[in-house]
């Protein structure tokens, strides 16, 4: 039953799946093995070659892909993990784990990412580890994170979950440093309803998250039912239950061969919003760096409420009331109370990062908006933005 106003509103975000997915979970539930099997290590193996490492281990979400990495590299209680405020709560919650801090670092006004000159002056003793995140899909400014990285001897895991496929300087996002994340949740750029994957090339931590990701059982199920397998496993580490399904990958593999286009269709929707929407007072269009190829996970616009007549939360209401689906991200971590009550952080501390979450929007994008759905975004945006003259 499809209403009015139900075909009338554009969502924040619809899933790019076609009848090939589709036809791959059937395949899957026909097959007679539903979980980590043939189809989960075929994902890896195609996706450790689209990124260009060595390995990569699927797993059922990116926040299990950070727990598996920081536990890899032996982040222990008290340790302390530099990441930005502006990001989403799964970034720090898996520091906490390990009952380690994690201290906020401001964003550098053009990107939006972590600000490389923040990180020195959050440094202590205790810092083990930067955890930066590749923001809306546009890499970090790399090579100062690892620069800083070396000169402190401190371990470096990216959050890439929105930046998949991104490069940096020519180079995929996924052979900067030695442990990266991705996610493929609901929302993002390639995905299999939860899921996500950690790859590396190192052997030893390849190892050690292999291990971790199911149990700490030195052979896996898929190993032990073949025909071959024997029923005998032992217990080496108290692991986790992270492992993603057969059903999963099945549509991650058709995802991953459509991942491509699917960037190509987002690059082309940047553009045209960014071509209809820049120049527009008290409104700033993405940035993006000539030494990136951006994933476009997201497409934020930055207002200025202070010169406009509207706050944000009201841009929002009246996009929504002409049936346009928008979103914000991310109110920053300080913000919320855990961080505040546990942490100790304040409003005020990290200004470039507040002053961005007062004034942005993320508008709808994502490959199947029609050429009438991104025009009828960029005049909604447009009728509100000059409404909102003061
Ligand atoms: C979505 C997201 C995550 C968590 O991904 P899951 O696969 O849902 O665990 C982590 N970091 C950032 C920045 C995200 O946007």
């Amino acid at each position: 039953m499809t209403t009015l106003a139900q075909t009338d509103f554009l969502p924040f975000h619809r899933p790019s799946l076609d009848e090939r997915e589709i036809a791959a979970v059937v395949d899957v539930m026909r097959s007679g093995w539903l979980t980590t099997g043939a189809k989960a290590h075929e994902f890896e193996k195609n996706f450790a070659a689209f990124v260009g490492a060595r390995y990569a281990l699927a797993v059922n979400s990116c926040t299990a892909a950070l727990h598996l990495a920081l536990d890899a590299i032996g982040l222990k209680s008290g340790d302390e993990v530099l990441l930005p405020t502006l990001t989403f709560t799964a970034t720090a919650e898996v520091v906490t784990y390990f009952g380690a801090k994690p201290v906020l670092v401001d964003s550098e006004p053009e990107y939006f990412n972590l600000d490389p000159d923040d990180l020195s002056k959050r440094l202590t003793r205790r810092t083990k580890a930067i955890l930066p995140v590749h923001f809306a899909g546009h890499p970090c400014k790399m090579d100062e994170v690892l620069e800083f990285a070396d000169r402190n001897g401190l371990a470096v895991v990216e959050d890439a979950a929105h930046a998949f496929p991104a490069k940096y300087k020519g180079r995929n996002v996924g052979t900067l440093s030695p442990l990266t994340a991705f996610s493929f949740y609901a929302t993002k750029t390639l995905t299999t309803g939860e899921g996500g994957m950690i790859v590396t090339d190192d052997q030893d931590l390849a190892a050690r998250m292999t291990l971790m990701r199911l149990h700490g059982m030195n052979k896996d199920a898929w190993k032990r039912y073949q025909q071959h397998g024997s029923w005998r496993y032992d217990v080496v580490a108290p692991g986790f239950k992270y492992n993603l399904t057969d059903l999963q990958a099945a549509i991650g593999l058709v995802q991953l061969e459509k991942a491509e286009s699917l960037r190509l269709e987002r690059a082309r929707i940047a553009a045209r919003y960014t071509q209809a929407l820049e120049g527009l007072v008290g409104f700033q269009v993405p940035r993006v760096s000539d030494e990136v190829q951006h994933a476009w996970h997201l497409y934020v616009v930055v207002m200025s409420p202070e010169i406009l007549s509207i706050d944000r939360d009201e841009v929002i209401d009246e996009l929504g009331k002409r049936g346009i689906g928008c979103s914000v991200h991310f109110i920053p971590l300080h913000l919320h109370s855990y961080y505040k009550q546990t942490w100790g952080y304040v409003r005020g501390q990290f200004p470039v990062a507040e002053k961005y979450f007062n004034g942005c929007i993320s508008l709808p994008i994502y490959p199947t908006m029609t050429d009438a759905e991104i025009d009828r975004v960029i005049e909604a945006f447009r009728d509100v933005s000059l409404r909102c003259r003061k």
